[in-house]
């Protein structure tokens, strides 16, 4: 697909690195196709992005499934959401790591899954930037055609040495706090916290009034579809903060039509 929209034509802005990370932009090859999907049917409820938290809690041996409705998702709870969003749509997962990525061992599993048996793209967000030559090892399990290694703008350099090895990194914030976010907006994307708790996105979970249920409460298509959940942030609140950092809403606009 060579689709291209208006929306997807923005420099990064974040930090003083801007440079960077357009050259890292360039370096992309593989068109999104949340973009080209987007463009080709027009239907803007289309769920394209599934962006979820991890943390190594849910992941470690001996944390059970019947932990409790807001205990940390276990990797085969994980593996139930991403199905169900692959099947409204959804071609693209961020997890977000809540801790370092050596400590998130089933992960991969995770991220495998949704490569081979849904053709997603991967993007993992390392909150805790400190790769090991360890973790390396652990990312040779994924392809890397369909993997982004999302970071802070400021631990780019930190990380420099694993595009050497074919893994492609992008910013994880390639728009400076304070701005108004030039997002896709949460209307594609479906956020789910740690604890498998849906918000509307990043940028307010934790936030009672954007709360939008919880992946046991039933089918995410009904979430999706309910016109009585908060599926807008409040224009008030409509800044980015590092809240957003690896949304993949506001990332596809900045890196899709750099290819
Ligand atoms: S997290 Fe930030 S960038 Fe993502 S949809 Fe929400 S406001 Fe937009």
């Amino acid at each position: 697909m060579t689709v291209k929209k208006a929306g997807c034509q923005k420099a990064p802005s974040g930090g003083n690195a801007g440079n960077t990370y357009f050259k890292l932009a360039r370096t992309f090859k593989q068109k999104i196709k949340a973009c080209s999907r987007g463009s080709e049917n027009g239907n803007a409820d289309h769920v394209v992005f599934l962006w979820i938290c991890v943390s190594s809690a849910g992941l470690q041996p001996g944390i059970h499934e019947e932990a409790g409705a807001e205990a940390p998702l276990t990797p085969r709870q994980w593996l139930n959401v991403v199905d169900e969003a692959a099947s409204l749509g959804a071609n693209w997962l961020v997890l977000s790591l809540t801790d370092p990525l050596a400590k998130c061992n089933h992960i991969w599993e995770i991220a495998v899954w949704a490569q081979q048996v849904h053709n997603m793209m991967v993007g993992l967000h390392l909150k805790d930037a400190r790769l090991k030559r360890d973790d390396l090892k652990s990312l040779r399990k994924i392809d890397p055609d369909k993997t982004r290694l999302l970071v802070r703008v400021d631990d780019l350099d930190r990380v420099k040495w694993i595009e050497r090895e074919g893994i492609t990194i992008w910013t994880a914030n390639p728009q400076a706090d304070g701005e108004r976010p030039h997002c896709q907006g949460p209307k594609r994307m479906i956020f789910v916290n740690a604890n498998g708790v849906l918000y509307t996105c990043g940028l307010v979970k934790g936030n009672n009034a954007y709360r939008m249920g919880h992946v046991f409460d039933g089918a995410l298509k009904r979430v999706v579809n309910d016109p009585k959940l908060p599926h807008h942030v409040h224009e008030d609140l409509h800044i980015v903060t590092p809240e957003c950092d690896g949304c993949p809403s506001l990332i596809a606009n900045f890196f899709c039509d750099n290819t």
